[in-house]
C-alpha cells in the first residue's frame, strides 16, 4: 500500500451512500444527484469483504462517510461488523440521526465522530443546507459531548456565506469540548467553485489574531498524517484547526484512499482516475492487484493538479465527482 512517493496508505474512507437528508449547496445540487439502481452500490457483505482485504493489506483506520452514512438502512450492522476488525473506526455525519445510533457507536467502540456544521445560526444553517435540522444537530453534538465522544466539527468556510462566524466558532471552543475544523472551500463536480469564495489559512489566522490577540491562542501539536493545523484558545477546553487543501496542501504525508459507495477506489480526493473493485469482486476475481496498481499510480499532489492554476482550472477540477458522491 506504498505509492511511488513512499507514502504508506493505512487509512481508508468508505462512502456508504450517495444519498443525504440535507442539500448543502456546495456539495450537491438542490434536486439531489440522479438516483441509480440499488445494485450499482455495494451490499453490506461486499463492504465488509473489501474492507477485510484492505485490512490485510495494512489499513489501520476506516472512516465511514456518505452522502449521509446513517441514512443507510444497514448502517448499524456495517458499523458493528467493521468494529470487529483490528482498526480504528470513525464516522463523518451531518449529525441529524446521531441520537438514534449513539448506543450502536458505544457498543462498537466508535469514538471518533466528525459532525458537519457550517453555521452557528439557525436560519443561515437552514439556507446553506436547504433543510431545517439546526436544533437537532446542535442537541446531538451536545449529546455526543455529554457521552464522552471525541467530537470534531467540520465547517466549510465560504466568503460571504459563513466567514463572518469564524471567530464565533472559535469562541465556542473556549468552554465547549469540541474540535472545530475550518475547511478551505474545495472544487468538486457541480459546486460552482472559484477561489474568490474561499478563505485561506492565513486569513483565518489573521482574523483570529485580530479578535483574540497574538497571545490569545496557541499552536498545538498536530498528530501524524494530520490533515489539519491545530490551535487552542489560551485556557480553552476545545480546539480549532484549519484544513488547507487549497493554499497549504499536505499531500506529502497523505495516507488516505477512498472507496466510493459504488465500489470504486480513488487514490486521491481530487483524482479522476478510479478503479472498479466491485465489478471485479462480483466476478469472483482477486482485487489485490487492482488495489496495488491504483496506489502505485497515485499522483504526488491533488490528483495531478499540483499548481494552484491547475487546481483552479474548471477544465480540470470539474471532471471530478460531486462531493456527495465521494464523501470527502
Ligand atoms: S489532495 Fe489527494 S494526495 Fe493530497 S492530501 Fe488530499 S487525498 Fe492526499
Amino acid at each position: 500500500m506504498t505509492d511511488a512517493f513512499g507514502r504508506k496508505h493505512d487509512y481508508l474512507r468508505i462512502s456508504l451512500t450517495e444519498r443525504c437528508n440535507l442539500r448543502c449547496f456546495y456539495c450537491m445540487p438542490a434536486e439531489g444527484i440522479p438516483l441509480r439502481p440499488k445494485d450499482h452500490f455495494m451490499r453490506t457483505e461486499e463492504i465488509i469483504s473489501i474492507a477485510k482485504t484492505f485490512v490485510e493489506l495494512g489499513v489501520k483506520k476506516i472512516r465511514l462517510t456518505g452522502g449521509e452514512p446513517l441514512i443507510r438502512k444497514d448502517a448499524d450492522s456495517i458499523i458493528k461488523q467493521l468494529s470487529e476488525l483490528p482498526i480504528e473506526l470513525g464516522i463523518t455525519t451531518n449529525g441529524i440521526l446521531v441520537d438514534q445510533f449513539i448506543d450502536c457507536f458505544e457498543e462498537s467502540g466508535l469514538k471518533a465522530i466528525n459532525v458537519s456544521l457550517d453555521s452557528l445560526q439557525h436560519e443561515k444553517m437552514a439556507s446553506i443546507t436547504r433543510r431545517d435540522y439546526f436544533n437537532r444537530i446542535m442537541s446531538n453534538i451536545q449529546l455526543l459531548i455529554d457521552r464522552g465522544f471525541d467530537v470534531k466539527v467540520n465547517t466549510v468556510v465560504m466568503r460571504g456565506t459563513n466567514d463572518d462566524e469564524i471567530t464565533d466558532f472559535i469562541e465556542w471552543t473556549r468552554n465547549t469540548n469540541v474540535h472545530v475544523r475550518f475547511i478551505e472551500f474545495m472544487p468538486f463536480g457541480g459546486n460552482d467553485w472559484d477561489w474568490s469564495k474561499g478563505v485561506s489559512l492565513d486569513e483565518i489566522l489573521s482574523r483570529t489574531t485580530d479578535r483574540f490577540g497574538a497571545f490569545g491562542f496557541e499552536r498545538i501539536t498536530d498528530r501524524a498524517n494530520d490533515t489539519s493545523k491545530n490551535y487552542r484558545l489560551k485556557g480553552g477546553i476545545g480546539t480549532f484547526a484549519v484544513i488547507s487543501s487549497v493554499t497549504n496542501p499536505f499531500c506529502d504525508t497523505c495516507n488516505r484512499i477512498r472507496l466510493t459507495a459504488d465500489g470504486k477506489l480513488k487514490n486521491c480526493l481530487f483524482s479522476n482516475s478510479e478503479t472498479d473493485l466491485l465489478t471485479s469482486l462480483r466476478a469472483g476475481n482477486n482485487i489485490l492487484e487492482l488495489i496495488q496498481d491504483n496506489i502505485l499510480n497515485k499522483r504526488s499532489m491533488r490528483g495531478g493538479m499540483d499548481s494552484i492554476s491547475d487546481f483552479s482550472n474548471p477544465a480540470l477540477n470539474q471532471q471530478n465527482r460531486s462531493m456527495v458522491a465521494i464523501g470527502g
